[in-house]
């Protein structure tokens, strides 16, 4: 429109028509017709489109935050009586919205393989939920492997694919029914955003846009939308620097006497490196180290002591961040899920990479002393 290389923001949050029969037609298929933004606008429809055709999904569904799209994705699959496997480790709060439904009725089961599957499943099992790589463990899952499992026995598969973004990897073209997405890291990948999606086939896409979109009321903004868009046209070059500089990092805490391990399925080493490259396309900047102590305070001084890696949550934008569970979960929650004390999650963001290795360079001298 005039020539704007960026498409225009619809800054409306409602929309109008000529007869009282358009409208009523229009509130019937909300998912397709501009009524009100809480269901759909145009600018959000256009985010969508483009992240369904990256997924190779017939539809896209974008929400107010990766949660909103999670929740939400999670209650249309489900009802009261029903049970959930949860394979490998996920999100937290993922985990706690499962734990929340459990007053609805809806149980669920965490296991760590398709053995695990085999032992858990009930009759009463809808759904199985699963990431790859896996949460703060970056573990590796046989996408077909497990859709080919979950098929068999007639169940639906939901995944959160937002650590390779859909540039470097596609769960639909591997059996996956629906796959989830924080747009909040690598997609937006400026750290300026929030936002959620689920991509799919419209026949589970439509369903949830029309019923838990709308009555949850997780919107996305035009604004967002149009950031994500923004995100989009640069996701290949970002995601190239982004790979290039994670594994230079990567490779450089490999060979150092203070790290214990590297879990970045990029690297041969990794269990799940063979897996990962039949089934990726490339890798991101996501990963977590195990530093050689079983101290908290040195983990803090590690923490403390970098220069470039700033300390937060979140992860995929700009900016390289640090974050150790030992430090910003209970005690009691990291034992049970079996996280090493001197964990530390790092996301390599797009300074240059040698500025980063001197960074840590000088932040690991002196651990393992405390041990
Ligand atoms: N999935 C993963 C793997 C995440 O790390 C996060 C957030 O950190 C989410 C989902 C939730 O996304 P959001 O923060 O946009 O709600």
């Amino acid at each position: 429109m005039l020539g704007a290389v960026n498409p225009p923001v619809f800054e409306n949050s409602v929309f109008t028509f000529e007869s009282a029969q358009e409208l009523g037609e229009a509130i019937r298929n909300e998912d397709e017709r501009y009524v009100y933004w809480r269901g759909t606008n145009p600018t959000v429809d256009l985010a969508q489109r483009k992240l369904a055709a990256l997924e190779r999904g017939e539809r896209a569904k974008c929400f107010g935050s990766g949660m909103g799209a999670i929740a939400a994705t999670i209650s249309s699959l489900v009802s009261a009586g029903d049970h959930v496997l949860v394979l490998g480790a996920v999100y937290g709060p993922t985990t706690q919205f499962l734990r929340y439904l459990e007053k609805f009725g809806v149980t669920h089961t965490h296991v760590d393989d398709l053995a695990g599957c085999d032992s858990a499943i009930k009759a009463s099992t809808r759904l199985l939920y699963f990431e790859s790589p896996s949460y703060m463990a970056y573990a590796v899952v046989d996408i077909a492997g497990v859709t080919a499992w979950a098929r068999e026995r007639g169940l639906v598969t939901v995944m959160d694919n937002t650590w390779s973004t859909p540039l470097f990897q596609k769960p639909l073209t591997m059996g996956v029914d629906l796959v989830v997405h924080s747009l909040s890291k690598y997609i937006g990948g400026h750290s300026d955003l929030v936002g959620g999606v689920v991509t799919g086939p419209a026949r589970l896409v439509r369903p949830l846009a029309l019923t838990e979109y709308q009555l949850y009321g997780a919107a996305m903004s035009p604004h967002d939308a149009a950031k994500v868009i923004k995100g989009l046209r640069t996701l290949p070059v970002r995601m190239a620097a982004h790979q290039e500089r994670g594994l230079a990092v990567a490779e450089f805490l490999e060979g150092h006497p203070a790290v214990r391990a590297v879990n970045h399925p990029g690297l041969p080493s990794h269990p799940g490196h063979a897996i990962a490259v039949r089934q990726m396309t490339g890798f991101s900047s996501l990963f977590s180290i195990e530093l050689d102590t079983e101290s908290r305070e040195e983990v803090g001084l590690f923490l403390d002591k970098l220069r470039h890696f700033r300390i937060g949550v979140s992860w995929g934008g700009f900016e390289s961040l640090v974050n150790a569970p030992a430090l910003s979960t209970e005690e009691s929650v990291r034992a049970t899920m079996g996280i090493p004390v001197g964990l530390a999650r790092l996301s390599v963001g797009l300074e240059p990479a040698d500025s980063l290795i001197k960074d840590l360079g000088l932040a690991l001298e002196g651990v393992g002393r405390l041990a």
